[in-house]
């Protein structure tokens, strides 16, 4: 295993994380609740004993039974070999007083009285203002530190750069992050920005969906033969590609079978910061290449379309729609567009009005997209097109 600097810590974490939020389960589906415990727990275990040393779950993981599982697997010694992460479900927070009540039922779930790392889970813009800061939860936060059961605070993100900028700015007992990041995600969200950013003010960085859930495993053959000709899987590729970036404290991948665990290992054992050399790195560009001919709508999102009269979040959208045409993986967008985003702000409430074409840089027809969005997102039907 490599190790690797942990932000401004005087500790070495593993390259690579076990990430609990995609562990196998017995009726087959991701993410369910029905985990698969003794193939986890040796997972689990397995990766310990080939030295990872950072564990990651959360309250909502697995419909909340990620701690469960995960606190067994850290039983007979375990937990002693790992730093423990878990996270605050800030969204269910409704008073101060939750916070406390979250993390003692957690620490309960673990089998543990002390958590390492913890982190304000999923943070944008409403919750920092609305839940983090409203509720004097940065407070609670160091009052759970002085009580010894919690060790360092950080937060998960998902939203613009400078929301991210505005949160690490807003609060100077930041010991780490965990940000979306891969090869094709280098300017979504936080972005390669906020990577720098986070690094340049001691934070640890740690990386989430460095194969963006797994899509950037399978890629279509148009990519897979760009990577053929290296001889490395497209998963290692990736994987060292994130590694490569001396930002990088460590990566989490959700891994799902012995198998993966077996082949992350492998790879972390072999990466390095600036390993790459030029023609690794060129085909990666060319993967990300393949990847955005394969776009269907040419949309940058830089959001000069917004506000929509109607609310429709078009950027979002176009990406949910794109994403799913070229990853293969239209049950994914579908899935984010039914629960995470609010039903005025779907491609159904398009009224035709034309009003954001106008601003539109890429001269995209947005009014004539958003039907056949919301019927590929929204109501199951096929792509308009063929790849
Ligand atoms: S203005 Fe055009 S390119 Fe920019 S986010 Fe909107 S649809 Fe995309
Ligand atoms: S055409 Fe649709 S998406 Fe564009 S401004 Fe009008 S309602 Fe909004």
């Amino acid at each position: 295993m490599q190790y690797r600097r942990f932000g401004s810590l005087d500790w070495q974490a593993s390259a690579l994380g076990f990430g609990c939020m995609r562990l196998p389960t017995v009726d087959g589906k991701a993410l369910s609740g029905n985990i698969d415990e003794a193939e986890s727990i040796q997972m689990i275990r397995f990766a310990i004993d080939r030295g990872v040393n950072y564990v990651d779950t959360a309250y909502p993981y697995h419909e909340k039974n990620s701690e469960i599982v995960t606190g067994k697997a850290l039983k007979d010694g375990y937990r002693g070999k790992v730093r423990l992460a878990t996270k605050s479900p800030v969204w269910s927070i409704k008073k101060t007083e939750d916070f406390d009540l979250f993390l003692n039922e957690q620490l309960k779930k673990l089998q543990t009285d002390y958590i390492d790392f913890y982190l304000f889970h999923g943070l944008d813009k409403k919750r920092w203002d609305n839940v983090v800061i409203k509720m004097n939860l940065l407070e609670k936060a160091e009052s759970a530190q002085r009580d010894g059961k919690i060790g360092y605070i950080g937060f998960s993100f998902h939203d613009r750069y400078d929301v991210f900028q505005e949160i690490i700015d807003g609060y100077n007992g930041w010991t780490f992050c965990q940000i979306q990041y891969n090869y094709m995600n280098t300017e979504h969200q936080a972005g390669a920005r906020g990577l720098r950013y986070a690094a340049s003010k001691g934070l640890a960085v740690v990386i989430m969906e460095p194969l963006l859930g797994g899509r950037l495993a399978n890629p279509p053959a148009p990519v897979l033969n760009v990577f053929k000709k290296t001889g490395k899987t497209p998963v290692d590729s990736a994987l060292q590609w994130v590694w490569n970036q001396p930002e990088v404290s460590l990566l989490l991948s959700g891994m799902h079978t012995m198998r993966q665990v077996e082949e992350n290992i492998a790879s972390a054992d072999t990466s390095g910061i600036n390993a790459m050399g030029p023609e690794e790195l060129a085909v990666i560009g060319r993967a990300r290449d393949k990847y955005k001919d394969m776009t269907l709508i040419p949309c940058t999102r830089c959001g000069y379309c917004l506000p929509c009269p109607n609310e429709v979040n078009i950027p979002r959208i176009i990406k949910l729609f794109n994403d799913g045409f070229t990853y293969g993986d239209v049950e994914t967008s579908r899935g984010i567009y039914a629960n995470y985003m609010a039903e005025a702000s779907r491609a159904g409430s398009c009224v035709q009005c034309k009003a954001c074409e106008e601003k539109c840089p890429q001269k995209i027809s947005i009014s004539e997209w958003m039907p056949k969005a919301h019927a590929v997102l929204g109501e199951g039907q096929s792509y308009p097109v063929n790849k």
